[in-house]
């Protein structure tokens, strides 16, 4: 399965907009199967611990701080070539630059807001799942 799994997280903002159904729609829609998703809150040690890679970043407060405002949905997905394929299926970082019919084209509100979460790399994909589900939660 190595290659072909990727992490996701539909983030507070899209959650407190009522978008989760139509994301999960068009993530199912594009071929992703869903192998583990809950429903949780983002403690400010996870979310610090989630994002760490930008610790020095000068909007890593911001983001924590957004990141725990609210529900999030974590969700383990399946598909060949899983990460490279759902990075082009939520679209840039930046909304205003998201290709048209992007998750984050469709859903986001800002550059911070920016409705979605998907792993950047394979190693990061197992990093992630591991980070949020045991074995129990996986199907
Ligand atoms: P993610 O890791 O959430 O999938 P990404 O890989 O597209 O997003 P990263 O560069 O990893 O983008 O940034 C992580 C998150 O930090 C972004 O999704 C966004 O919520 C926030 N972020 C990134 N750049 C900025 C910025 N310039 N200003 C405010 N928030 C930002
Ligand atoms: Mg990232």
């Amino acid at each position: 399965m190595n290659g072909n799994i990727t992490f996701s997280m539909i983030k507070p903002d899209a959650v407190g907009n009522h978008y989760i159904g139509q994301i999960l729609a068009q993530m199912t829609e594009a071929g992703f199967q869903i192998k583990a998703m809950k429903l949780t809150e983002l403690t400010v040690n996870q979310a610090r611990a989630f994002y760490a890679v930008h610790k020095d970043r000068p909007f890593y407060n911001d983001l924590v701080e957004f990141m725990t405002s609210g529900p999030v949905v974590a969700l383990l997905l399946e598909k060949e070539n899983a990460v490279e394929d759902f990075r082009t299926l939520i679209g840039s970082t930046d909304p205003s630059k998201a290709d048209k019919g992007t998750i984050r084209e469709k859903y986001a509100e800002s550059i911070q807001n920016n409705a979605v979460h998907g792993s950047d790399s394979n190693e990061n994909a197992i990093i992630e799942s591991d980070f949020f589900f045991s074995k129990l939660e996986r199907v």
